[in-house]
């Protein structure tokens, strides 16, 4: 009812094409969803979630095979391909404050966790930490707004600054994959490690490329005892 009040004053219009958008609460329209790249759910690596040409069904990828490539965390699924609109509506979420996409985020998020994951045996829900310094300079942190709705979505408990980004390190882009695992070694610090030991968590976050951020984080939470981590973010970059 809110919301239909709302609407009269404040038309939603689509972020995409500019139309009004009767989807409750949404900022993209039915026609632009539909054209929306999202990632199959089917075909995929079983643990980090890449397709890998001529491999169907189960299976995992080299990389998540070989001891010394292999990810530490169980399992990572993204929602879309970072391109086209919806590189742009991400970005524009994350640097330019476009809250009102939250929702239509978390529809990708829950519909991603749901099918790749069991949601059930989630424990708790936490976003991907920035540094104090873009925290401050950004004045939020885009993927704890995002795990907080998906925690609420799932019903399982949001966990909040469990985990913190503690170096600075340098940006991840342009950097090759071995580079990228140097880069953010030990950046980062888990707080009161009694929340998230034995747990199965869920960590969200926006972009994954490479997927070494996610990696480093969530061997930082299993060094204090977190039992698995799966991970969800919006989109997934080839290389950025
Ligand atoms: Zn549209
Ligand atoms: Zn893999």
């Amino acid at each position: 009812m809110i919301g239909r009040i709302l609407d009269l004053f404040w038309p939603r219009n689509c972020e995409i094409c500019a139309r009004p958008v009767d989807r409750p609460a949404r900022h993209i329209c039915a026609d632009c969803l539909n054209r929306i790249p999202f990632v199959p759910v089917d075909g995929l690596c079983r643990c980090c979630g890449r397709a890998v040409e001529g491999l169907a069904g189960d299976y995992l990828c080299e990389d998540c095979r070989l001891p010394s490539t292999r990810p530490a965390f169980d399992g990572a699924a993204s929602a879309v391909r970072f391109e086209a609109e919806a590189r742009r509506m991400v970005l524009d979420y994350k640097f330019n404050r476009h809250f009102q996409l939250k929702e239509d985020f978390a529809d990708w998020l829950e519909a991603v966790a749901r099918s790749r994951f069991d949601v059930t045996a989630v424990d708790a829900v936490l976003g991907m930490p920035i540094t104090e310094v873009h925290r401050i300079d950004r004045g939020y942190n885009q993927s704890d707004y995002l795990a907080r709705e998906l925690a609420r979505r799932i019903e399982r408990l949001y966990l909040a600054r469990a985990l913190v980004r503690t170096g600075s390190p340098r940006r991840q882009a342009g950097l090759a994959e071995r580079e990228r695992r140097e880069n953010v070694a030990g950046t980062f610090e888990v707080v009161q490690p009694r929340r998230v030991r034995g747990r199965t968590l869920l960590l969200v976050d926006d972009v994954m490329t490479t997927g070494a951020t996610l990696s480093e984080a969530a061997r930082s939470l299993k060094k204090c005892g977190a039992w698995r981590v799966w991970c969800v973010t919006l989109a997934r970059s080839l290389r950025d």
